[in-house]
């Protein structure tokens, strides 16, 4: 027999920044928590991705987190700048946040999947099932490295990792470390590790090294360019991609080092390293794959929001909300996954989904 849901109007799947920010508003905006929203969260305790980041990833050397709506990072955590890790600081403001704004937070609540059934949307979890007339989705990127596929990868006896494996530089002392990727996450940690052993750096474009400050214009106008694919039903690629590689005094550093020379992709991988179309060959010990996270969107796959083209069309003030149907938005995706796009975009979509329900609730 199937479990008995429990009503409520908004499910927000998600704690991190964008489900927080959501929380925030739907709660701002008028929703009752529990009856009127609650927001599921699979992590054991709050942070949502922070948790997980590396180390040596510092509030000195973020690219900058942005305040959550009504509350002050600094303030909560005394500092911003110097060598706390990110992975202790975010987690201490969310969970001050969570705390301050009595959001519902339910946790560790696993959503496996969200089926149409016409009037409701029933979302499952491993703590019960949920029937909502809308829903918020806030599950980011963390849980889908992505690593593409080489020929030969199966035989590498060495090591191969992604930056979500990385702990510190430490542990790969003594190792030729193969970086590939383009992002800040690769020049990131080509630096860390090129200061305890040798590594070699492979990218598929020549890196897109940005010497002018980072501006807010900047930053809008690479918005921009992500929300524009996303309104066109595009894969929204990542916004980092389109803002360039910060150099920052540590990259410089490196650069002088000599550590930024960048070669081609290989063609394929061997049993002891990588090999290019032209023959050349490299033995490596590790292969550390920074080639970035796609969104967590698995348990959405019942209702079929991609289109031919891999991508899902959204529309709305900041193209949170799924074309054709309003009662679903994404947050923390495409144009939003950053932490100041994902406050933005909480709002956005708590304003638009409760004046939906209302409006829908008025017409019944
Ligand atoms: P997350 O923080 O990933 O939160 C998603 C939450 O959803 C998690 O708690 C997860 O457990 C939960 N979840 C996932 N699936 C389910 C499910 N099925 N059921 C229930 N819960 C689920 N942005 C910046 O603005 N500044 C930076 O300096 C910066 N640095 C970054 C560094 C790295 C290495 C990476 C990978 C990203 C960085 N970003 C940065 C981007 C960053 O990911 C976003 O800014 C933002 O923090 C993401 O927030 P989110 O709420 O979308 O996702």
């Amino acid at each position: 027999t199937a479990a008995a849901a429990t009503p409520v109007d908004v499910v927000v799947i998600g704690a991190g920044q964008a489900g927080l920010s959501a929380a925030y508003y739907l709660r701002k905006f008028g929703l009752r928590p529990e009856a009127g929203f609650v927001v599921l969260d699979r992590s054991f305790g709050p942070g949502g991705a922070w948790q997980h980041r590396w180390p040596s990833l510092t509030l000195s050397t973020v690219n900058g987190i942005h305040d959550l709506p009504g509350s002050s990072l600094a303030e909560v955590v005394g500092s911003t700048s110097g060598e706390v890790p990110a992975a202790a600081a975010v987690p201490e403001y969310y969970a001050d946040y969570e705390k301050r704004f009595e959001l519902p937070v339910h946790r560790p609540v696993q959503v496996s999947v969200v089926c149409d059934r016409g009037d409701h949307l029933r979302v499952e979890s491993d703590a019960g099932v949920y029937a909502a007339r809308g829903l918020i989705n806030a599950t980011g990127t963390w849980e889908h490295p992505f690593v593409p596929w080489y020929p030969g990868t199966v035989r590498f006896r060495g090591r191969q990792m992604h930056t979500k494996d990385y702990r510190n530089a430490g542990e790969l002392a003594g190792q030729h470390v193969l970086v590939v990727g383009g992002g800040i996450s690769a020049v990131q940690l080509l630096d860390e590790i090129s200061q305890v052993t040798a590594t070699t750096w492979v990218t598929r474009r020549e890196p897109a090294w940005r010497e002018e400050e980072f501006t807010p214009e900047l930053g809008r106008s690479a918005v921009a360019q992500v929300e524009e694919r996303v309104r066109q039903g595009l894969p929204p690629g990542s916004v980092t991609s389109v803002t360039g590689l910060p150099i920052t005094p540590a990259i410089r550093a490196a650069r002088d080092r000599g550590v930024m020379r960048r070669l081609p992709m290989f063609s394929e991988i061997t049993e002891t390293g990588v090999q290019w179309a032209d023959g050349s060959i490299l033995d490596v010990d590790v292969i550390l794959w920074c080639t970035g996270f796609r969104s967590s969107l698995d348990h959405l796959a019942p209702l079929e929001l991609r289109n031919a083209g891999g991508g899902i069309t959204l529309t709305g003030r900041l193209a949170t909300q799924v074309e054709g149907d309003p009662r679903i938005h994404l947050v923390g995706y495409g144009p939003s996954a950053s932490t100041i796009g994902a406050n933005r975009a909480g709002r956005a979509a708590a304003r638009e989904i409760i004046d939906y329900l209302s409006a829908e609730a008025n017409s019944r």
